[in-house]
């Protein structure tokens, strides 16, 4: 798919399992588990999705799923954890190998934004290189908010599961990690920014193309589930801020034909958006390959 100067690429990092509980919040399995059904530890599936966009000067990811720091000293704690808690599984796709499909290799993409530093989005930002903790693309400038950074440096109790230095720090130590301070127009060339509280503090959005656009919807909009406004993760540190930001991007997304693109979603990449009433659907499923 085109979208503005570039080629727009689903990436799949490897499929993943969180509590469908914590998934939906508030929302009874009765109406989530139709959609999403669960397996026998009440898990559902999802993906770790980046997106690639592609131009003649620019290689770009947004987000890098939650990598691979399965060996030596690292292994213990991202390896075997995230394997059985998280049901973590690279067997179909790695990062890597979703590249290769584009004739790509790590090395070759430019810049890497975050949308927030939690480890199912910046996991795959650092690898295991000698022992050492590094950056994976060593040619890439990374873009993540300033107050992400600071949360994530100094996690509250309910995030502290989820943010760990060793998908950061590396990059603070090497100097390829540039902070952003609020939304950023043009960040690259048709490529914005903007800030989100409602999951955790300062999740940036990316927004691609002028005409059409796609919005990568990050936490905000998880899965195509989500686009329903009631249908709020557990994990959202502001549940009501979030709803707000999901009707603002949704009511933007459907105004200007745009699409939005899922991270998490095990069964598509992208979709039109319809409003409904004072509500939102999926009028078209979109994949991106
Ligand atoms: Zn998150």
């Amino acid at each position: 798919m085109k979208v503005g100067p570039y080629e727009a690429k689903s990436i799949l990092t490897g499929s993943f399992a969180l509590d469908g509980g914590a998934m939906f919040g508030t929302v009874p399995k009765v109406l989530w588990n139709k959609t999403n059904p669960s397996d026998e530890l009440n898990r559902i599936d999802m993906e770790a999705r980046a997106l690639l966009l592609i131009s003649d000067k620019h290689k770009i990811l947004v987000d890098v799923g939650l990598g691979d720091k399965l060996s030596e000293k690292y292994g213990e704690k991202f390896g075997q954890k995230f394997k059985e808690m998280y049901k973590w599984d690279q067997s179909k796709n790695t990062l890597t190998n979703s590249l290769k499909k584009h004739s790509l290799m790590l090395e070759d993409i430019t810049d890497v934004i975050l949308t927030h530093l939690h480890f199912d989005h910046a996991g795959g930002a650092t690898t295991v290189e000698n022992g050492e903790l590094v950056p994976t693309f060593k040619n890439a400038k990374y873009y993540v908010q300033k107050k992400n950074l600071e949360t994530a440096q100094n996690p509250n109790l309910r995030e502290k599961a989820s943010y760990f230095k060793e998908n950061f720090e590396p990059l603070l130590e090497n100097k390829v990690l540039n902070l952003l301070e609020g939304d950023v127009k043009n960040l690259l060339p048709q490529v914005s920014v903007f800030v989100t509280n409602g999951h955790t503090q300062a999740q940036q959005l990316v927004k691609i193309g002028e005409q059409n656009p796609l919005i990568y919807c990050g936490d905000i909009i998880p899965t195509s589930t989500h686009v329903r406004l009631p249908f709020v993760m557990g994990y959202d540190l502001d549940p009501l801020l979030v709803i707000k930001e999901k009707q603002q991007i949704l009511e933007g997304i459907a105004s200007e034909n745009g699409f939005v693109f899922f991270e998490h979603d095990p069964y598509m990449d992208a979709a039109k958006i319809v409003k409904v009433g004072s509500d939102f659907n999926v009028s078209e499923k979109v994949m991106l390959n």
